[in-house]
């Protein structure tokens, strides 16, 4: 029987690295929760030795039960020249009271002798000593080789003693560690072969990806015996990022066909992904493998037809096993089949031989002729097609809007009037913001949650505006692209005019129009393409 792979997740401290993420204590214990659903086998919690949120996350930590994973606090091998037990980093480690209990040391004689500043053998007896004291303390240990690969290449013998001095201490995972993320496949094999040669305890790998072979060096590594990957959701973590677990988890499940996180968990990795972006206030990446909004999505006639007729012939995997849905992109590239797929994607039965389909297909053309853009915007494609498709009315109408701006002195405001029609009843509000786009949408949000409350939990996610046009000699257009969020799913909208404050009027309306009759869509349609979610 092949041997369970697992999964170390150091989104929470490694990941915790990377350019403008900052976990509190609640969103690290929400992402552990979460972790600990999904079924990973370690959570690395953070450094309790660096700093006091970590040492506050390890304190909260201890009244949550973990049912899957276990639990990791990381740290450092003892300082030189300090008895381990009087060593206040490592008397941290042990207050963090986890199962588990992951320390790094060196493997690089260069590293030891200019960054440690010490003997050779004093690194050695750094690495054996933690060792000993957290098994000594009931801990299981996993010892991260730092520079294990930069190290072995440098002093073979050398980063092998130090590796063997962790084992004989009592390590139960040794991790080889490729910390500048600089090393080829090959090379990861090489050395994880002689390591594997050298040990028996349990061999791991934590990998970064600054030469994009992050996900690679990782998966290379099985090959040699490693058991035990080290990675972070999305692949966060500092410079370029960590060996990203979200495409490393799927790769084991559904390629290598190896024993891993539960099968099932894999159906919720997009919907993990998704949670661990809002959590971090981070834009998803769309090109994300895997899990990324345009993983599944197909554009041009040809391809959009053969998607259609054998659903996976342009496909490398059945994107619901990740929980992942196929787009199709509108341009004018695009038949008849790229319009069919897209309206029984949001939920509409529609087939090549629906008679409005012509119409659907002249409006989109026309609109795109005068600069508008679809494929970054399926709310007010959705929009579209329901309008040819239904004679319902919008759920609302703006009859009049006003924006004025003022200066006084260093402060400037905003404020705008709108007037909605919802059926019989006109609405009329007013409200600030911080400029004319920001004061439209509150005073439009405020006007339609007395008549719908799911408006609330829409939000705006990004604004993008782009002048097109501006070539022609006639006045240039600007396209505004809004994209929103209720929290489960998130959609695109689009706005054309010469005006700007008129152009992000159009998107904002569609996007709260989208919010409101989606979901209504979707439960009507008998035909609903069932990867939808
Ligand atoms: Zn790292």
């Amino acid at each position: 029987m092949a041997p369970l792979i697992e999964i170390y997740d150091t989104t929470l401290r490694d990941g915790s690295q990377a350019e403008g993420i900052a976990f509190s204590v609640a969103d690290k214990l929400r992402i552990a929760e979460r972790l600990d659903t999904f079924g990973v086998h370690y959570i690395e919690g953070g450094w309790p030795g660096s700093n006091p949120k970590d040492i506050e996350f390890f304190e909260q930590a201890k009244h949550r039960v973990f049912r899957h994973s276990r639990l990791a606090a990381f740290g450092s091998t003892r300082r030189k020249d300090v008895r381990v037990e009087e060593d206040e980093q490592v008397r941290l480690l042990i207050e963090a009271a986890t199962p588990v209990v992951t320390i790094f040391g060196k493997t690089w004689l260069f590293h030891v002798r200019e960054v440690l500043q010490t003997t050779p053998e004093e690194n050695l007896a750094m690495v054996a000593d933690t060792v000993r004291h957290l098994k000594a303390n009931g801990r299981f240990v996993v010892y991260d080789a730092e520079h294990a690969f930069d190290g072995f290449k440098d002093d073979p013998e050398y980063a092998l003693a130090t590796w063997q001095a962790a084992e004989r201490a009592g390590a139960d995972v040794v991790t080889l560690c490729d910390t500048n993320g600089g090393s080829l496949p090959s090379e990861i094999v090489e050395v994880a072969r002689a390591a594997r040669a050298g040990l028996s305890a349990r061999l791991g790998i934590h990998t970064h990806d600054d030469i994009g072979l992050g996900v690679a060096n990782a998966i290379a590594s099985l090959d040699a015996g490693v058991t035990h990957i080290q990675g972070t959701l999305n692949g966060y973590g500092e410079r370029t990022g960590n060996c990203n677990l979200t495409s490393v988890m799927p790769i084991l499940g559904f390629k290598c066909r190896l024993p891993s996180v539960p099968a099932e968990s894999l159906a919720h990795l997009k919907e993990l992904s998704q949670f661990l972006d809002e959590t971090a206030n981070v834009r998803p990446n769309p090109r994300l493998p895997w899990v990324g909004a345009t993983a599944f999505s197909h554009k041009g006639g040809t391809h959009v037809n053969a998607v259609q007729k054998v659903i996976r012939s342009y496909e490398h995997i059945d994107p619901a096993l990740i929980g992942n849905s196929r787009h199709v992109l509108i341009s004018d590239l695009a038949g008849r089949s790229n319009i069919v797929m897209k309206a029984r994607e949001l939920g509409f039965e529609v087939t090549n031989t629906t008679p409005q389909l012509r119409e659907m297909l002249n409006r989109i053309k026309d609109l795109e002729h005068q600069g508008y853009e679809f494929e970054a915007a399926d709310g007010s494609l959705a929009l579209l097609i329901r309008r040819v498709l239904t004679a319902a009315p919008p759920p609302f109408t703006v009859e009049a809007y006003h924006v004025s701006m003022r200066r006084d002195g260093d402060t400037s405001a905003c404020e705008a009037t709108v007037k909605v029609r919802v059926g019989a009843e006109l609405a009329h509000t007013v409200a600030d913001g911080d400029g004319p786009v920001n004061a439209l949408d509150a005073a439009l949000r405020a006007a339609l949650v007395r008549f719908y409350r799911q408006i609330e939990h829409v939000r705006l996610t990004d604004y993008k505006v782009r002048i097109i046009d501006s070539t022609s000699g006639t006045a240039a257009k600007t396209r505004v692209l809004i994209d929103s969020s209720d929290g489960t799913s998130e959609w695109g909208t689009v706005g054309v005019s010469d005006n700007i404050i008129e152009a992000s009027l159009q998107a904002l309306v569609d996007s709260l129009e989208y919010a409101l009759v989606k979901d209504v869509g979707a439960r009507s349609a008998p035909a609903r393409v069932a990867t939808s979610m």
